[in-house]
């Protein structure tokens, strides 16, 4: 192996932390080297996250669309059928052409991009071994970590991606599943539920807790969820937890119990997916060569400006602390970069916003109610329904609400929560409002154009410090 001369910052995985900094350090005019050991650029989020998972959300929805809710319309189809090979394929050529994309955008970045695998050997050397075979070692001024997450195994239950999945054997099934159980009522569980289910399979979902959604959604706007999910089909089993697991027979069997103590039961399955989260990933990394500390979830520890212990290597994205999603990887991304080339960077954690894209999107930003009662932080609500918008009325899509939580005596917007049609585009007036400091006056003076969806954003505003009129 040859030392190179010293970069100005290498980073260590090419998801969307690595390839956002590294494009950033690029027009910083840093030299920058990104090794990624995938063998494509964009990490979990491009190959097996975000954008797959969106894909198939995205057409098994038109696919549940023509065959369900097209009569009324005034629409008749026949003979519809799924080739679901060319439904995988719609996936990969969305997934090919921007993990593409990005190799082209690092590439005009100046940016050098090793593939294979990057292990610490000392504090400023990275051994790289390499995916073509062979070895290279890159020096770094500064070192970046960004090497993501992994599912988080259930203990018992071997995954194989083929009958025991992952989130990434869900994205690529060679066959609809007739049963499905998805353990973790999750995001990645109730995405990958809605996905299955449209396309034919009976899905049951467990769920430890007594409320689906994971961490940061709305009470309020999880039972609505739970409500329109369960009327799609998809069954639940809330307070339920998963004992062990059998895979010797044609069906996996798991054995559930009531998490409150109740009779066990025996669920079978034909696929089992396990969605109970996801943990950092630093496997390989030879972080015990720089004795570099790890809290007990197994996250990178760093102080405000995303420094380890030892400063010039810094961590972001999935590896370290918050939440583990894709914009908040790339915003620490951008802010890490101008850390380290002028000195100061910055992330309001308190505006990130969250989506998920099931049927309604669910989408949220700020603090729910739980969070402020949990504070005694007092505080008004005021919500508006679809069923009163004109555009929801005309799509036929009524299902959902804005809720909107603001200070009760200077009217500051403190949180926004959306059940509904396009509640994830709409989630971004709410994320700019927050970043501004707006009053829900302020959003309700703003005009909206009409007809829209996103008036029953400023009418949910009206609501919250006056009335709504249209409801
Ligand atoms: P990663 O994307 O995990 O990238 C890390 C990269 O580092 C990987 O490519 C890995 O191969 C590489 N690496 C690791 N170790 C090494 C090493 N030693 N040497 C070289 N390379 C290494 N988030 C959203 O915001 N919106 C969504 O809709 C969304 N959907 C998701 C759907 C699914 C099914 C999943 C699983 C996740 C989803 N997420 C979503 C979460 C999102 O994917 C992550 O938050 C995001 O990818 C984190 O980026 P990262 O760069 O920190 O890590
Ligand atoms: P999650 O933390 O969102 O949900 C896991 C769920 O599993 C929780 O509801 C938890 O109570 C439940 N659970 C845990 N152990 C269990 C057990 N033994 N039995 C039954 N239930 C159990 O995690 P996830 O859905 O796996 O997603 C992982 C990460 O990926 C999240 O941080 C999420 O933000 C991210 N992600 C985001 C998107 C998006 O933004 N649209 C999509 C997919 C994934």
């Amino acid at each position: 192996a040859t030392a190179s001369e010293d970069k100005d910052l290498v980073i260590i995985g090419g998801g969307v932390a690595g390839y956002v900094a590294a494009i950033k350090a690029g027009q910083e005019g840093l030299k920058v080297t990104c090794i990624e050991k995938r063998g494509t650029l964009g990490g979990t989020c491009l190959n097996v996250g975000c954008i797959p998972s969106k894909s198939l959300l995205n057409n098994s929805h038109l696919y549940h669309q023509i065959l369900h809710d097209t009569r009324h319309r005034g629409i008749e189809v026949s003979d519809v059928k799924l080739n679901l090979a060319n439904f995988m394929k719609a996936k990969d050529t969305a997934v090919n052409g921007l993990t593409k994309g990005v190799e082209f955008l690092l590439k005009k970045n100046g940016v050098e991009y090793i593939k294979g695998e990057g292990t610490f050997v000392n504090e400023n050397e990275i051994k790289v071994a390499l995916n073509d075979g062979g070895e290279a070692t890159v020096r770094g001024k500064n070192i970046l970590i960004a090497t993501g997450s992994e599912a988080t195994p259930f203990p018992g239950l071997e995954i194989d991606e083929k009958r025991v999945v992952t989130s990434t054997g869900a994205l690529s099934l060679e066959k609809i599943p007739e049963t499905l159980v998805v353990v973790g009522g999750g995001i990645i569980g109730l995405e990958m539920a809605s996905v299955w289910s449209r396309l034919g399979s009976k899905v049951t979902v467990v769920e430890f807790l007594g409320q689906i959604g994971g961490p940061g959604m709305d009470n309020e706007i999880a039972k609505s969820t739970l409500k329109l999910l369960k009327k799609q089909g998809i069954e639940f089993k809330l307070n339920t937890k998963v004992i062990s697991g059998d895979t010797s027979s044609e069906k996996v069997k798991l054995e559930v119990d009531s998490a409150k103590g109740g009779k066990p039961e025996s669920l079978d399955a034909e696929v089992v997916l396990v969605a109970i989260g996801r943990r950092p990933y630093t496997a390989n990394l030879g972080l015990e060569n720089i004795a570099m500390e790890l809290d007990e979830r197994g996250r990178v520890i760093i102080d405000s400006e995303y420094r380890t212990k030892i400063p010039h290597i810094r961590c972001v994205g999935d590896a370290t602390f918050g939440p583990m999603l894709a914009h908040k990887a790339e915003e620490e991304a951008v802010a890490v970069v101008e850390y380290i080339k002028k000195g100061y960077g910055h992330v309001n954690y308190g505006a990130i916003p969250s989506v998920m894209y099931t049927h309604p999107e669910v989408a949220w930003v700020g603090q729910t109610e739980q969070d402020l009662k949990a504070q005694s932080i007092p505080y008004r609500v005021g919500t508006f329904p679809f069923s009163a918008n004109s555009r929801a009325k005309t799509n036929l899509d009524t299902d959902g609400i804005v809720k909107m939580i603001a200070d009760p005596e200077t009217d500051r917007l403190l949180g926004v929560h959306i059940i509904g049609p396009n509640a994830g585009e709409m989630i971004a007036e709410g994320t700019l409002a927050l970043e501004y400091g707006a009053s829900t006056e302020d959003i309700a003076r703003t005009c909206h154009a009409h007809p829209t969806l996103a008036e029953a954003f400023k009418e949910a505003a009206m609501a919250t410090h006056a009335k709504a009129i249209h409801f």
